[in-house]
């Protein structure tokens, strides 16, 4: 990979790795037990800039393009995957604003999201997941602003982000055409929490239901056309799937180092079970899988900056193959620790369950094939 990128990659590489060793994965463990807020990693990123960094430099951010997010959520994964889901929630609250936002919308929110206000995005519901154009939320016209009610589930550092991306139905006779975004600000009357999800993986991160209590928002919180909400929630996943599929690499990663690490340490049979051919041949396979994701991945991030025509399919391919590259190589991560695998005093145990929703969300694998084959004459 290094002779394939440029080498101002490797360096960013080389400087989120310092931060996350130093910064980020002490705490990792603690976040994952005691399911908080990775609130250390929060600020090492902030004081960084790489909490946000995708925000374009008019806007008061860094201007990293796809490549560069990439490696920076990569690089967080590798140490604390909870923690990788602040500048990625971050990405995808604040996609449809770039794409679709007016002037005024990108300088107020953009430039406090560059900051450090969090910015989550608001599709799923209850009964509308991989469904999502089913969603019942509504934003019914009120004189020159919306009234916005229903509930959105599942929603990532729901409460911490004090902005929301909320796509809502304003004509159900037109299905996924009669719906529109809208931003939300946490502060806005009507707005609520639900209680944190009880996660398998991802502990650190919080997950809750938001509540839209007739919540009245003016006409400059609509984000691009009335009815073309759902083609934009579409275009920005082409755009986010990347960033899961980042995360996905860097959780394979950080398991297969710590799998190889050990296999040279623990000794069997009077040597080391790195020795041992079945061992060998797992690490192998480990290795290759992730160097072929991280090939799909890095090139998918090329196509999203480009906006290539093939990104839809790209996009779905990186995040369908990398998380479950990320699904195996962490559950063989877990076998190479035998019993010292299945418990917490090593890190793979929670690679594992980490690895898990990689496959789950911004559209479950089984949806990633199927946008894959819809896009395939796009080869
Ligand atoms: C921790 C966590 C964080 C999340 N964060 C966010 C967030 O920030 N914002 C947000 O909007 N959403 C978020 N989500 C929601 C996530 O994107 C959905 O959970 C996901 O899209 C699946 O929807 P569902 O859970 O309703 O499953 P369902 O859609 O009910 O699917 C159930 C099963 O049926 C399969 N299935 C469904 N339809 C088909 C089909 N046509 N063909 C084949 N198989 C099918 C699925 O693959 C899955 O295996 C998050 C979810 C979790 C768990």
């Amino acid at each position: 990979m290094e002779a394939l990128i440029a080498p101002e990659y490797e360096e960013l590489r080389e400087s989120v790795r310092a931060l996350v060793e130093k910064k980020i994965s002490p705490f990792a463990h603690d976040v994952d037990e005691n399911a908080r807020f990775p609130q250390e990693a929060y600020e090492a990123l902030q004081s960084a800039d790489m909490a946000a960094a995708h925000v374009p430099s008019e806007f008061g951010g860094q201007g990293a393009d796809a490549l560069a997010v990439a490696i920076i959520i990569e690089e967080v994964a590798r140490g604390c995957a909870s923690s990788s889901l602040i500048p990625a929630v971050n990405k995808l609250g604040s996609i449809p604003v770039i794409l679709a936002g007016n002037l005024d919308q990108k300088e107020k929110y953009l430039r406090q999201l560059a900051e450090g206000k969090g910015f989550s995005y608001c599709l799923s519901e209850s009964e509308a997941g991989s469904d999502a154009a089913s969603m019942k939320t509504k934003a019914v016209r009120d004189g020159d602003g919306w009234i916005l009610s229903g509930s959105k589930k599942w929603i990532s550092n729901a409460g911490f982000s004090d902005f929301y991306t909320v796509l809502a139905s304003t004509d159900s006779s037109l299905g996924a055409k009669g719906i529109t975004a809208f931003i939300v600000e946490k502060s806005d009357p009507g707005v609520s929490f639900g209680a944190h999800e009880k996660k398998m993986g991802f502990r650190g991160s919080p997950t809750c239901e938001v509540y839209f209590d007739n919540v009245r928002i003016g006409e400059d919180r609509r984000l691009g056309e009335v009815g073309s909400g759902f083609a934009l929630a579409m275009r920005t996943l082409d755009h986010t799937r990347i960033t899961i599929a980042a995360q996905a690499l860097g959780i394979a990663q950080g398991a297969f180092e710590a799998a190889n690490a050990y296999a040279h340490e623990r000794k069997q049979f009077g040597k080391a079970i790195f020795d041992f051919q079945g061992v060998q041949f797992m690490l192998a396979d480990m290795a290759m899988q992730i160097a072929a994701a991280r090939q799909l991945t890095y090139l998918a991030a090329v196509k999203s900056e480009r906006s290539d025509d093939d990104l839809t399919f790209y996009s779905a391919a990186c995040k369908c193959f990398a998380s479950d590259v990320a699904m195996k190589v962490t559950t063989d991560a877990v076998q190479i620790l035998g019993g010292y695998g299945y418990v917490s005093d090593f890190p793979v145990e929670r690679m594992m369950r980490d690895a898990k929703l990689t496959q789950i969300y911004e559209g479950t694998n089984q949806i990633q094939r199927i946008v894959m084959a819809r896009h395939l004459s796009d080869l």
